[in-house]
């Protein structure tokens, strides 16, 4: 049956559309498509956390530019596998399926035919060996073996090859997934790996009861530092964040860029002190780092992260927890920056800045 948009669907679309060509107007955004899909998005009112990102653009003088969209982008539309590379392997891999049916076929007529003619010779024998046919006998077995030996030599080969190309095929499977779980820049996983990370972290949380804990970071005054020293120092400076992320987060713990500025870890089995002891650990590492503008060699000052620490409650939803880390985030912000808050201790900043 072919699948048919009812009139109904067809005016909740326009009408979805007219709302968001009329907030892209109001806030004076460009119809590029980007645009529109991150407004068509909002218009629906199905995205959760879509409806605050965009108003924290708008807030105090805030305009809408190519640099929102890009984090709003990265945050909410994560990148999703190429569908033309996955409907390619998609028919590689029917085609090679198909070519193991046909062997296995072929070579299923052969075993019977092998049979028939191995069935001829015993038959023959069983009504007793004429002497003289006993040559004719044992060309014809030799010639049906044979054939027979050649047969599943090939098929054999054939098979081999065949589970080589399957293998590849599913490394190539293997390595879009990842690609689409991966910041681009950073190389750490993205919102979704995190998203997906987070929903298995926290089910096997729920069934052996041990602890989960997530720290949430994010970059301070990063705005200020893009405004003096460009945007691609700034992503320069991202990278090394991110690097002093993956140097401290190992296992089965998974630290991921969260959004633009942001970055979040998970984990697992971990009390919310030693979490605390990982984040402040973070911290120092990032404020360590001496950032040169790689153009000019220009020193360009520290870098610190604020963090915010929180733990699992049992028969929570993990993004409770993850609003509480958010919270304590935003705490440390307003403590001043450069600090750890956890759910704990919130009000009692870590060591700060030196
Ligand atoms: P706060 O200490 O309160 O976090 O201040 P802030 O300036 O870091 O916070 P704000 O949210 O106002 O600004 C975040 C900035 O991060 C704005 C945006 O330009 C920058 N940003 C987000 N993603 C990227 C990126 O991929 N590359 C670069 N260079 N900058 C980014
Ligand atoms: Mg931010
Ligand atoms: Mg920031």
């Amino acid at each position: 049956m072919v699948a048919q948009m009812g009139t109904l669907d067809i005016e909740h679309t326009r009408a979805i559309c007219a709302k968001a060509l009329g907030m892209m107007e109001a806030y004076g955004v460009g119809p590029a498509p980007r645009n529109y899909e991150i407004w068509y998005a909002h218009a629906t009112g199905t995205v959760p956390g879509l409806a605050m990102a965009l108003e924290a653009v708008f807030t105090g003088d805030g305009e809408w530019s190519s640099q929102a969209a890009d984090d709003i982008y990265l945050r909410f539309f994560p990148a999703v596998p190429n569908p033309a590379s996955l409907a390619a392997i998609g028919d590689a891999l029917q085609h090679e399926m198909a070519s193991i049916l046909k062997s296995v076929t072929e070579a299923g007529a052969e075993t019977k035919s092998y049979g028939a003619a191995l069935e001829i010779v015993t038959g023959q024998m069983d009504r007793g060996v004429d002497a003289n046919r006993l040559p004719a006998i044992a060309h014809q077995l030799a010639v049906s073996t044979r054939a027979m030996r050649a047969r599943t030599d090939a098929l054999e080969r054939e098979l081999e090859q065949t589970s080589k190309e399957v293998a590849a095929l599913r490394a190539k499977n293997e390595a879009i997934r990842q690609e689409a779980l991966t910041d681009s820049l950073t190389n750490l996983g993205n919102r979704k790996h995190f998203d997906e990370r987070l929903a298995e972290a926290a089910d096997a949380a729920m069934k052996t009861g041990g602890p989960l804990c997530v720290i949430m970071a994010d970059v301070d005054r990063f705005k200020a530092f893009n405004d003096m020293w460009g945007h691609q120092t700034g992503d320069q400076v991202l990278r090394l964040v991110a690097a002093c992320f993956s140097d401290n987060v190992k296992g089965r713990d998974t630290a991921a860029r969260y959004g633009g500025e942001e970055f979040a870890v998970i984990l697992p089995e971990t009390s919310l002190a030693n979490a605390r002891v990982l984040a402040e650990q973070i911290r120092r590492n990032v404020q360590a780092k001496k950032v040169v503008k790689r153009s000019t060699g220009e020193t360009l000052g520290a870098i610190t992260i604020s963090l915010g620490v929180a733990s699992l409650q049992p028969g929570e939803h993990p993004q409770d927890m993850l609003r509480r880390a958010d919270k304590c985030l935003y705490a440390a912000k307003h403590a001043g920056r450069n600090r750890v808050m956890d759910e704990d201790s919130a009000g009692q900043p870590s060591a700060t800045a030196a």
